[in-house]
């Protein structure tokens, strides 16, 4: 065993191209085998983890939030692009405009009752494959608050508009 070892070492320093190449064929070979202990391993010391990832957050803050941005702004890409790329509405296609549209049901919460934000939302969504018949759409922020107002459509598509509602708010 510490033969083995020793070879190992004297492998890396003599040839470390050739050692990291054994090592990354031998992984792809082995990658369930690999995940499955690295996750168990993550499981059985989840206080070490939960530490030195404080601390790595704590010592690396702009590359963690720029990491948690971009992986946000992915997530809400992939969103979009599963559920016809463009408020349903309108048609705009700006990322950072755009909303989801719960159609059929209230937005979930959690077992405290709170809503989820959309980020866990959309996570839970890509986890179930983007199901396409719960009456998710996309809506940007403008056609999503009309919507709300109005109660049934967005402004752009009910004869409903501001007039009307101040009619309807007149004494
Ligand atoms: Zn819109
Ligand atoms: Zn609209």
């Amino acid at each position: 065993m510490s033969n083995n070892r020793e070879m190992k070492r004297r492998c890396r320093e003599k040839k470390p191209e050739l050692y990291a190449a054994t090592q990354r064929a031998w992984y792809l070979k082995n990658k369930e085998r690999c995940l499955a202990a690295s996750k168990k391993h993550r499981e059985d010391n989840r206080e070490k983890y939960d530490v030195y990832s404080k601390k790595y957050r704590e010592a690396n803050r702009d590359k963690c939030s720029l990491a948690v941005k971009a992986s946000r702004q992915k997530l809400m890409m992939e969103f979009v692009n599963e559920y016809g790329g463009s408020c349903r509405c309108c048609g705009e296609e700006e990322l950072s405009f755009l909303t989801i549209e719960h159609s059929l049901h209230d937005p979930p919460r959690n077992p405290s009752g709170l809503r989820i934000t959309a980020y866990a939302e959309l996570r839970r969504l890509k986890k179930s494959g983007w199901p396409k018949d719960k009456g998710i759409y996309v809506l940007c922020y403008n056609c999503n608050c009309s919507t709300q107002i109005i109660g049934t459509m967005c402004a752009h598509k009910s004869a409903s508009n501001r007039h009307s509602i101040l009619m309807a708010c007149a004494p």
